[in-house]
């Protein structure tokens, strides 16, 4: 395309009339236009298409979350129960892991906190058997 209209414009030059030489121009310039519209327009597509995918991504793990009392999830599809930071998941659907030590303490509570804002919970089991009422 861009070796037609440099042959294009070299014609009209030389035919030596000036209203082909401008309208050959006019020519570049649009297709110049169209070139970087095309570009942007291909750019803006990459971008909803990764949004649509981190949407589609977002959406399965929220209809995968159990939410607790105690201001945390769980996931059905987890194998083993691991506990997650409700304030990252609801603030920035950021799935974090409570870290901590994983048993029960003889009083039943769980000391755990969170790698990511560092907010730390008692969890309690006595509570989440209490979820599994509702
Ligand atoms: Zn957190």
């Amino acid at each position: 395309m861009y070796d037609i209209l440099k042959d294009l414009l070299n014609l009209a030059k030389e035919s030596g009339k000036q209203e082909l030489v401008d309208l050959a121009n006019e020519i570049q310039a649009d297709l110049f236009n169209m070139r970087e519209e095309n570009q942007n327009l291909k750019e803006e597509n990459r971008k909803l298409q990764t949004k649509l995918l981190d949407d589609k991504k977002l959406k399965n793990i929220e209809k995968d979350l159990i939410p607790h009392i105690q201001a945390f999830y769980t996931r059905k599809s987890d194998k083993i129960e691991r506990l997650y930071c409700a304030r990252c998941w609801d603030k920035e659907n950021n799935l974090i892991q409570l870290q901590g030590h994983p048993n029960w303490d003889q009083y039943g509570c769980k000391d755990v906190y969170c790698p990511e804002c560092k907010s730390r919970l008692f969890i309690y089991k006595k509570y989440i058997d209490e979820d599994k009422k509702f």
